[in-house]
C-alpha cells in the first residue's frame, strides 16, 4: 500500500459553463518517493496539489494519505491532519515578515502546543539538515531568497510529516539557489526518507525527483523513472517535454 493512493480523481470547474480540470487521475506514491508532476500552463498541476492537499475539494474520487481519507475529515479533524500528516512548501515561501526565521520554522509546534524544550530540539534538528543554524534570529527580510526558501522547508518538515508537498519551490530562485535547493530535497528524501511531491516546470529541477508524472489536460499522459544518472534523467524530461509539444520552459 502506497502512503498517498489517488483513485478515480476528478475536478470539475464551474456550473453552467463547466471545466474538467482532472479527468480521472490514478496514481499511487510509495513511501520514501520523490515524485514530480510536470505538464504545460493550464493542465491541472496546482488543482491536483490543492486537492491533494485538501485546499480544495474534488468533484468526485478517492484520496488516501497515510491510511487516512481526509475527504472524510470536517473541521478541527481536517486542520489537525493538514497540520500533522502533510507539509507544505510554496513557490513565493510564505513566511511571515513578523516572525524571526526560527520562529517562523517553529510556527506549526507553537499551534500545536509542543513544549518549549521539545520545540528546541526540533529546531536545531531541522536547522542542521538545511545548513540554516546561523539565521534563525534574523528577519525574513534580512536573508537571501535562497536562505527563506530553505528555512520554508525546515518549517513543513518539522512536524515529520508523512508527506511533503511543493507547489514550483524554485519558481523565484536564482539557477545557484534553485540547485542548493533542490540538493536539499534529494538529501531529505534519502537520508530523512522523507515521501516528496513536487510540481515544477523546471526540468532541471524535475531530474532531482525518481518519479515524474506527466499531466495533460487533466489526465496522465506518460510517467517515467530516473534509472542510473540524474543527468541522463534530464534528457528523458526533455524528450517527453517535446512529444507533450512544449518548447521547454516557455509553455511549462
Ligand atoms: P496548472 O497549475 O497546470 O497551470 P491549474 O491546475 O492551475 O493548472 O488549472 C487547470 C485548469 O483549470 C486551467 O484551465 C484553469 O484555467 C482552470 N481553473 C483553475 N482554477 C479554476 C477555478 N477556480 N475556476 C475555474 N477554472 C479554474
Ligand atoms: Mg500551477
Amino acid at each position: 500500500m502506497g502512503i498517498l493512493e489517488i483513485k478515480n480523481l476528478k475536478k470539475i470547474y464551474g456550473s453552467k459553463v463547466s471545466f474538467t480540470a482532472l479527468n480521472n487521475i490514478n496514481f499511487i506514491v510509495e513511501q520514501g518517493e520523490f515524485i514530480g508532476i510536470m505538464g504545460p500552463s493550464g493542465s491541472g498541476k496546482t488543482t491536483l496539489l490543492n486537492v491533494i492537499s485538501t485546499i480544495d475539494k474534488p468533484t468526485s474520487g478517492e484520496i488516501r494519505i497515510n491510511d487516512i481519507k481526509p475527504l472524510l475529515l470536517k473541521g478541527d479533524e481536517l486542520a489537525l491532519f493538514r497540520r500533522r500528516e502533510l507539509g507544505f512548501v510554496f513557490q513565493d515561501f510564505n513566511l511571515l515578515d513578523t516572525l524571526t526565521i526560527g520562529e517562523n520554522i517553529l510556527l506549526p509546534l507553537t499551534l500545536d502546543g509542543v513544549l518549549v524544550n521539545e520545540q528546541n530540539k526540533k529546531l536545531e534538528r531541522v536547522s542542521k539538515i538545511l545548513g540554516i543554524e546561523k539565521i534563525l534570529n534574523k528577519r525574513t527580510f534580512e536573508v537571501s531568497g535562497g536562505e527563506a526558501q530553505r528555512a520554508a522547508v525546515a518549517r513543513a518538515l518539522i512536524h515529520n510529516p508523512s508527506i511533503l508537498l511543493a507547489d514550483e519551490p524554485t519558481g523565484n530562485l536564482d539557477s545557484k539557489s534553485s540547485k542548493i535547493v533542490m540538493e536539499l530535497f534529494e538529501k531529505i528524501n534519502k537520508e530523512e526518507k522523507v515521501t516528496t511531491m513536487m510540481v515544477t516546470h523546471d526540468p532541471v529541477a524535475a531530474s532531482y525527483c525518481n518519479r515524474i508524472l506527466f499531466i495533460k489536460d487533466g489526465a496522465i499522459y506518460n510517467e517515467i523513472y530516473k534509472e542510473d544518472s540524474r543527468q541522463q534523467f534530464y534528457q528523458d524530461i526533455l524528450d517527453v517535454i517535446a512529444l507533450l509539444g512544449g518548447r521547454d520552459n516557455e509553455v511549462y
